[in-house]
């Protein structure tokens, strides 16, 4: 008999998404009415299938507490035999929950399903401007209360949070376009109500930060969010200043009316870096342009359109020649000494203030350009 692995194998070989419907239907068929709870995990890809189920499962009042492997069979609609293994998920009744529920950037479509299921179940959305997420709960059919949670009563807004769900009524906190938290209010709640020991569910979904990462193309390894920049030019320098050894691309938040002079602060800091400009992020006039950061502020005098809407700027990282240059010298002096990669490195950011990681980035492959091939 055709087992789950060989299968498994033959799924893969075929279009994924017909394979997936296919175990799907089969998972489906399978699960009796004591299985009631989702899909968690199973050994092929079923994606389509993990969607369809997990989206029967009540959102408010169950927890897993474990997983069931339960191993089965079902007909190929090509005549074999499909194997699975699905590990049930075991739920248990639980109380009410704070949801963290990001909303989308400026397209509907990325609402995920699971946020417009909380934002159907929860009693009360706790909202950073009410009159702006009004429209979004009555887009997915939601009858919840507004209440509003923005950063002038976060305070008041937590302990009215914490009490809603201390009498048992569920709460999804949501902010204008998003993640609650980053670069917006929720923080201070997420803190009252882990401190009350009440129950927090983070949901994925849109950030601005993550979407412009995930199209800048950068070949950093790390990334730091830094949010929004001071607003006064000379505190703005100054954070830069800070941030100028960092090996890691660096993002940031702009509203249109600080963009120009923060990215001639970014140039005159930063020096020679690669800039991604991403613009209006999910919106009909989205755009992402990248290059030489010294470059930036001309191509956005290019068009007026371009200082327009909301931007993430993604700053590339320091190179080892990011900083004064003097963390290198001192580097290359030490290697040529004899000292270790990793003392040189932290010996030679000792002296210059540079990022040790970056220089001992740049003792590899000054080490490796001199190894002789
Ligand atoms: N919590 C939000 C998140 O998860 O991204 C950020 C909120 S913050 C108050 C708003 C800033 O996020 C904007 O000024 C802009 O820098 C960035 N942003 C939000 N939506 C954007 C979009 N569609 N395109 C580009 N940047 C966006």
């Amino acid at each position: 008999m055709a087992g789950g692995e060989d299968d498994a194998a033959a799924l893969g070989g075929r279009d994924a998404g017909a394979g997936a419907a296919e175990t799907g239907v089969a998972a489906r068929a399978y699960l009796d009415e004591n299985d009631g709870g989702a899909v968690a995990h199973d050994e092929i890809d079923l994606a389509a299938a993990h969607a369809e189920i997990a989206r029967q499962q009540p959102l408010t009042v169950t927890r897993e507490v474990g997983l069931r492997p339960r191993l089965g069979f079902a007909p190929a609609c090509h005549g074999g035999i499909v194997g699975f293994c699905l590990h049930l998920r075991e739920m248990t009744e639980e109380s009410a929950a704070l949801y963290v529920v990001p909303t989308p950037l400026g397209n509907l479509g990325d609402l995920t399903a699971r946020a417009a299921d909380v934002l159907r179940a929860v009693a009360w959305v706790a909202a950073e401007d009410t009159r702006h997420s009004a429209p979004l709960l009555k887009h997915v059919g939601a009858t919840a209360r507004l209440m509003p949670a923005h950063r002038h009563n976060e305070n008041e807004a937590a302990a009215r949070i914490v009490a809603h769900l201390q009498a048992g009524e569920s709460v999804a906190l949501v902010s204008d376009a998003g993640t609650p938290g980053i670069s917006d209010p929720g923080a201070r709640i997420v803190a009252a109500v882990r401190a009350a020991g009440c129950r927090i569910v983070p949901l994925p979904g849109p950030c601005a930060a993550v979407v412009a990462l995930s199209a800048a193309g950068l070949a950093d390894a790390h990334f730091l969010f830094y949010g929004f920049l001071p607003a006064k030019a000379g505190q703005r320098r100054e954070a830069l200043a800070e941030l100028r050894a960092q090996s890691c691309a660096l993002v940031f938040y702009e509203a249109p009316h600080r963009i120009r002079e923060t990215v001639d602060d970014l140039a005159a800091v930063l020096g020679e870096r690669t800039l991604v400009i991403a613009r209006e992020l999910t919106k009909l006039y989205e755009s992402i342009h990248s290059g030489p950061l010294r470059e930036a502020g001309a191509w956005l005098d290019g068009d007026a359109n371009r200082q327009r809407g909301e931007f993430v700027l993604v700053v590339s990282g320091a190179g080892p020649a990011g900083g004064s240059g003097d963390g290198e010298r001192a580097l290359a002096l030490l290697l040529e000494e004899g000292l270790p990669v990793k003392q040189a490195a932290r010996i030679a950011a000792a002296l210059s203030g540079e990022s040790k990681n970056a220089l001992y980035a740049a003792a590899l492959r000054l080490r490796e350009g001199a190894a002789p091939s």
